[in-house]
């Protein structure tokens, strides 16, 4: 076996360097092989968030940037590096309704150096980073080029409910920031007051501000005041460069889960809990890659008062079959099959590929690991088994208990967190009926309605979105 694979290396290489490079030290043949990198794929992520340029090459690259203004602009340099037809497909891959990307040009600028230039539709702070092989990836060099000035979550949110997405556009930025304050410190409840208020002018008199009380106080004014904003946090895992498990048919999980998601977004957004509107949060609506911990912080900024995070993954047999539903454990996994599922999940971030240089992700992590707490763990449990009550009248569950282990998209420290297996993408069948509409929306209804039995018994709290 080993014989073979070195053989084989051997060949390669006699086939790629010529038998000169066999004679040279280890460090210098790959020194070689990386002159005459080559690349095996171009892919563009677009997104409100970020935009993310991919390029995946067989050999490490080494690049060099800077930004330039007026107009914006990021030009790359990338050495040891021949211009060739994949490097040439970036440029009619860039879609015209990418926030970020106006355009992007490619040229040998020397010999050896490929030139790169992405023309910016907006200010962006990028971030550049190499990732190493993972997954079906080779070496990848990756541009995520973020707005300077961030959407927010919020302001996300409240762009999400004006129906059009327009309000976070790269055409009206401004509506991408939430203000600091409001009259009620509540951009999204203000919102949906203005809303109710709309709609019931004409008849009873209207208090200027119903959304009543934002840390469990009494309602200030008027019984019909006493509304205030449900918010539910939905995560359609992986998504961009991790595209999740992937059925024997092709299917991605990413795509499934989405899709689940937002069917589930809807029934959230016309339901009600003890005559307060419920709203749907998801932490990505679109095919871009959000880091675990983002999830998380996204869902603490708009104030979720539950954390949904919807998957659809492989098992090691095709034979493994039936949905489930897992909370956070912080003393080690209740199966091992549970522990064989966090260890994949958390794979999310290497795959999807993290940048671990910045300062925000370093303060995101410290902020967010090791505080969950026990109560979290509880509501969470409650959560899982009321998901589980619903899920088993559709589907077979293969544990009638949520079960526990260490996935760090549900470590919210206080935020009820589950993630739901909607079923296994790797058996043959279910990934037929994951693909169904039908399954969709049986599996949406579930998840509403045992996000409601949830609410029956535990009235959620109030909350603050995080600033
Ligand atoms: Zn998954």
């Amino acid at each position: 076996m080993t014989g073979f694979a070195l053989s084989h290396s051997r060949r390669a290489l006699l086939q790629q360097g010529g038998a000169l490079a066999l004679l040279l030290s280890g460090v210098s043949v790959a020194h070689g092989m990386a002159g005459g990198a080559a690349i095996v794929a171009v892919r563009i992520w677009p997104a409100e968030d970020y935009t993310r340029v991919t390029l995946e090459s067989n050999a490490p690259l080494q690049a060099t940037h800077e930004m330039i203004g007026a107009p914006p602009r990021l030009a790359v340099d990338i050495h040891g590096l021949e211009l060739d037809a994949a490097l040439r497909e970036l440029v009619a891959k860039v879609r015209p309704d990418d926030p970020n990307i106006a355009g992007i040009r490619v040229g040998q600028n020397a010999p050896d150096v490929v030139r790169l230039v992405i023309d910016l539709k907006r200010d962006i702070q990028p971030q550049v980073f190499s990732l190493t092989p993972v997954a079906a990836y080779q070496y990848r060099l990756v541009f995520d080029l973020y707005p300077a000035h961030p959407v927010d979550p919020l302001a996300a949110l409240i762009a999400q409910r004006l129906g059009n997405g327009a309000g976070a556009s790269a055409n009206n930025p401004e509506a991408a920031t939430v203000p600091g304050t409001t009259a009620s410190g509540d951009a999204l409840g203000d919102w949906i007051a203005r809303q109710e208020q709309g709609q019931k002018r004409g008849g009873a008199t209207t208090p200027a501000n119903p959304v009543g009380p934002r840390s469990g106080g009494a309602p200030s004014i008027g019984r019909s005041s006493a509304q205030r904003l449900i918010i539910v946090a939905i995560d359609p895992g992986h998504g961009g460069e991790d595209p999740g498990a992937t059925g024997p048919a092709g299917t991605h999980e990413k795509d499934i889960v989405i899709r689940i998601a937002k069917k589930l977004r809807d029934r959230i957004d016309a339901s009600r809990v003890d005559g307060n509107p419920m709203r749907a949060f998801l932490t990505r609506d679109s095919d871009f890659f959000v880091p675990l911990a983002t999830r998380v912080a996204k869902a603490r900024r708009v104030g979720a008062s539950l954390f949904v995070s919807v998957h659809a993954d492989a098992f090691t047999t095709p034979e493994a079959r039936g949905a489930g539903v897992f909370a956070l454990s912080q003393h080690g996994a209740s199966s091992a099959a549970a522990r064989w599922l966090a260890d994949n999940e958390n794979q999310s971030d290497r795959i999807g590929g993290v940048y671990l240089g910045g300062e925000r992700d370093a303060l995101l992590q410290s902020a967010l690991f090791d505080m969950s707490t026990t109560m979290q763990i509880r509501h969470s449990i409650k959560l899982g088994d009321a998901l589980l009550h619903q899920i088993g009248g559709i589907e077979h569950l293969h544990s009638g208990n949520v079960e526990r282990a260490g996935f760090a998209v549900l470590k919210a420290p206080d935020i009820p967190s589950v993630l739901v297996e909607t079923a296994f993408i790797s058996n043959p069948d279910e990934e037929m009926r994951l693909r169904t509409e039908a399954y969709q929306n049986a599996m949406a209804d579930a998840l509403i309605d045992g996000i409601q039995q949830y609410f029956a018994v535990n009235p959620p709290l109030a909350r603050s979105p995080t600033a």
